[in-house]
């Protein structure tokens, strides 16, 4: 008696199953708003129509001295710019938060200097949290001090570096830290970085504002400037776009 309730119960189920696929419709899984806003995806050298263009190869009016406040001293020449070294980082004049970057950049051809002091520079998120820009190619220094790495945080995945004065792209999808009322964290800051199309770092998690020495830490605050780091290197860049998300 019990196994023939079993099994009635099991057919009916079963009969049930088979009869909601045979009244679904594929439409009724179909969503047709909001409907994506549409844009211009641009190419290798036409930023997206909903892009911010930082660096269009004529001037450096997007970019400040924060030590000045006047406009950034870098050398702009032949569509490009290049660190001007002694004069500080840059810094753009917006402020972002969630945020696309596309950056190219470039070690000077044929420099001298190794680990460290070979070609480096960095664009920092939020004018805290730096990705490293450095010469890899053959170079070696510590792990997470090299080009790809966020510094003193985070190994790139792989070593996905060109040559020295050979042209490089970051792509670069960040996630601003949010923090509580109180100034406490409620989540920290993530990152994916993809270096010449090669991901490097895939949605990591932040322990805080880049430090040279000691452990990172947060304290609270909104959006903040890109920051290109003048590390007395000759480093040039060309073709900044950042889209806010
Ligand atoms: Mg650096």
């Amino acid at each position: 008696m019990k196994n023939t309730l079993l099994t009635i119960s099991v057919l009916l189920t079963m009969s049930s199953l088979v009869n909601a696929q045979q009244t679904a419709k594929p439409e009724d899984t179909e969503q047709w708003t909001p409907v994506p806003v549409k844009v211009d995806p641009g190419n290798a050298t036409k930023a997206p129509s909903d892009a911010i263009v930082l660096f269009d190869g004529k001037n450096l009016n997007q970019w400040i001295s924060p030590k000045t406040g006047e406009t950034a001293p870098w050398i702009v020449e032949n569509g490009i710019f290049t660190v001007k070294p002694g004069t500080g980082n840059i810094r753009t004049r917006e402020k972002f938060a969630d945020c696309q970057l596309h950056i190219e950049w470039r070690t000077p051809a044929g420099i001298k200097g190794e680990g460290q002091d070979r070609g480096n520079s960095g664009i920092f998120f939020m004018e805290k949290y730096e990705l490293q820009v450095l010469d890899n190619y053959t170079n070696v220094t510590y792990s997470n001090g090299q080009a790809g790495s966020i510094y003193k945080q985070f190994i790139p995945l792989v070593n996905a570096c060109r040559k020295e004065g050979e042209w490089q792209t970051y792509d670069v999808i960040f996630t601003a830290p949010k923090f509580n009322a109180d100034g406490s964290l409620l989540s920290p800051a993530r990152i994916t970085v993809l270096h010449n199309n090669v991901l490097v770092q895939n949605n990591v998690s932040l322990k805080g504002a880049t430090e040279y020495i000691g452990q990172p830490s947060y304290s609270a605050h909104g959006p903040l400037g890109i920051e290109l780091q003048d590390h007395s290197h000759k480093v040039s860049y060309r073709n900044i776009w950042i889209r806010k998300l």
